[in-house]
Parts: C-alpha cells; sequence; structure tokens
C-alpha cells in the first residue's frame, strides 16, 4: 500500500467513524436524529476554534477528535442557530449603518 493509499483509507475510516457516531446521536434539544443535520455546538464559548466537523474532513486523529467532541452539545442545525442565536448575539450582530437623511 503506497502512502497516499494507506492516508485515503485512513480518511474513509475517520469519516465512517464519525457518519456512525452522529447516526447514534441524536439533537439535544428537539430530538431530530437525522444525522446529515447533526453539529457540535461547543459549550464553553472559550474553547471554540477548531471545528470537529473539520477535524474529520482534515483526518485528525479518532482520539484527539473525540476530545473536542467531549466539549460539545450535539444539536440540529436549526437548534444550533438558535444557540447562536441566543448566546453569541454579539458575535453575530453586524454593525448597522446608520441611514443618512440626505432630505430635510
Ligand atoms: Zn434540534
Amino acid at each position: 500500500m503506497t502512502p497516499a493509499e494507506s492516508r485515503r483509507r485512513y480518511k474513509c475510516a475517520v469519516r465512517a467513524w464519525y457518519e456512525a457516531y452522529k447516526a447514534n446521536s441524536k439533537c439535544r434539544d428537539c430530538g431530530c436524529t437525522d444525522s446529515d443535520k447533526l453539529q457540535f455546538h461547543h459549550r464553553n464559548g472559550a474553547n471554540k476554534g477548531i471545528n470537529v466537523a473539520r477535524m474529520v474532513a482534515e483526518s485528525h486523529s479518532v482520539a484527539t477528535i473525540l476530545r473536542e467532541m467531549r466539549k460539545c452539545t450535539i444539536l440540529c442545525e436549526d437548534c444550533h442557530a438558535k444557540r447562536h442565536g441566543l448566546s453569541d448575539a454579539c458575535e453575530l450582530r453586524t454593525p448597522r449603518k446608520e441611514e443618512a437623511s440626505s432630505d430635510g
């Protein structure tokens, strides 16, 4: 097996493990079991920075990914968006442009 082939196989294995993990999980808020929608939400904003899905895409070791997953709550994409709307409102808030009133 060539190193490239070996790496590709490892990548497939990590992906399969990740998909299986999600298939056995559900959204903590609404109970949604659609694994395509499930995401990992970091409970503590300070730990944020490493995205679990990205770690899988970059084929980090399962142990490293698991450690990151333990800091997370599993949420579907809808509930994930809601959580961020509530707790990270200041992050998502975009400065509103003041409308210049030209007429007067
Ligand atoms: Zn949900």
